[in-house]
Formats: C-alpha cells, sequence, structure tokens
C-alpha cells in the first residue's frame, strides 16, 4: 500500500472549493472514505493480496511510528547548526537521512525555507503527495479539494483561514507536489530562542508550520 492514491480530480469536478475545511460535507466525505478503505481492505484479503495483520501493521507503522516529529527534529537541527541548514536545502532526502530519517516512499524530499521576504506554502493539487517520513499521514484538509485548488488560486486567504497573517511586501510562493518531489518547509527561527536546546526548539515546530500553513509557536 502506498500513500499515492491518485484521487484524479475528476469525481471532484463540480465543486468550487468555497466549502469550510471540517464542514458537514467535508465529515461525510471522511466517513465515505472509511467505507471505501474498509471495502477495499476486505477485497485485498479477499484476493489473497494482503492479509488482515499487515494492514494493520502498515496502519501502526503509519499511525506510531511517521510523524512529524521527525520533520521537527530535522528543522530544529537545522535552526541549531546553519551547516547542516545548507545541506538540508541542498538535498533534503540526503539531510534527513542523517539523522536516520529514510523516506517509505522513496520520494525525493526538497526543502524550501521561510524568510523575512518570502513566505513558502506547500500542496499537491492533483491529490495528496506528502512528505510522509517526516511529517507522517496527510492531514484530512490537506487532501480536500478546497485546499488543493484555493491554496494555488488564493493562498494568502487559505493562510488567513489558518491564522497566518502575511505582510503584503511577502511573497507567497506556493509548491505543488507530485509523487517524485514532495515539500518540507524550513520555518524561521523564532525570536527569543537564542541558547535553546534543539528539543526545546523542536517542540516549538508544529506540523503545520511545515507545510508552510501556520507558524512556529512562540516562545512561552
Ligand atoms: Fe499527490
Amino acid at each position: 500500500m502506498t500513500d499515492h492514491e491518485h484521487e484524479h480530480g475528476h469525481e471532484h469536478g463540480h465543486e468550487h472549493g468555497h466549502e469550510h475545511y471540517d464542514s458537514p460535507k467535508a465529515r461525510r466525505a471522511r466517513s465515505e472514505y472509511e467505507l471505501r478503505t474498509m471495502a477495499l481492505e476486505a477485497l485485498l484479503v479477499e484476493r489473497g493480496l494482503a492479509s488482515t495483520d499487515a494492514i494493520d501493521r502498515y496502519v501502526e507503522y503509519v499511525e506510531h511510528r511517521l510523524g512529524p516529529h521527525h520533520g521537527a527534529r530535522v528543522v530544529a537541527h537545522a535552526w541549531a547548526d546553519p551547516s547542516y541548514a545548507a545541506r538540508l536545502l541542498a538535498d533534503g532526502t540526503a539531510a534527513a537521512a542523517e539523522l536516520g530519517i529514510e523516506g517509505i516512499e522513496g520520494a525525493r524530499v526538497r526543502v524550501v525555507a521561510n524568510s523575512a521576504g518570502v513566505h513558502n506554502l506547500v500542496v499537491c493539487t492533483l491529490c495528496s503527495c506528502y512528505p510522509w517520513s517526516l511529517l507522517g499521514a496527510p492531514p484530512l484538509w490537506y487532501k480536500s479539494f478546497a485546499y488543493r485548488s484555493r491554496a494555488v488560486a488564493e493562498p494568502r486567504a487559505v493562510l488567513r483561514e489558518f491564522g497566518t497573517e502575511l505582510d503584503d511586501e511577502v511573497e507567497v510562493r506556493v509548491w505543488d507536489s507530485t509523487a517524485e518531489t514532495r515539500y518540507l518547509v524550513l520555518p524561521e527561527r523564532p525570536a527569543g530562542t537564542e541558547g535553546w536546546s534543539e528539543d526545546e526548539l523542536a517542540a516549538l515546530v508544529t506540523r503545520d508550520s511545515m507545510i508552510g500553513a501556520g507558524m512556529p509557536l512562540a516562545p512561552a
């Protein structure tokens, strides 16, 4: 099983994406996905293509071993060590491997850095490509048609809904993921964290800040 559930746009083709991410409609869609997933699992098992145990182990792996704590470790290390940050921006896959994080999807990870003048936002307009090895499974909103279309058409409006207000002078760059290239945002290190340990820094790095939808937490 891979994360690459290519649901090409056709079945969503007539929506216009102004719905709220956790609208009743979105919740119905989730239970529909759940039903589809159960049906798929039953078929795979029935035809001998996968065992229930194997599927359970995979779900266990995705839910518990993967997660944004890996990405947060990478970001915190980059904040603490400028030479690592340079290597991370040059080759995200190799730099993650330096910390023992290997991709389960075998994709290239490209890291894009926020700065005073640039804010990066990651989307997969086609489906749900995402750096699983660094962030775990994508949130439901990342896979929603509303986000996939609006992140490109009106990124500032989307960011505002996530509570991320940017000055007008800040350039917003939107990165469209594919199965081959997945993106991770390197947020700016929050002010007031001088001398912090990497563990303390990592605790400020939210999942959404590594997608670009949010910002890191501020020091308490
Ligand atoms: Fe995708």
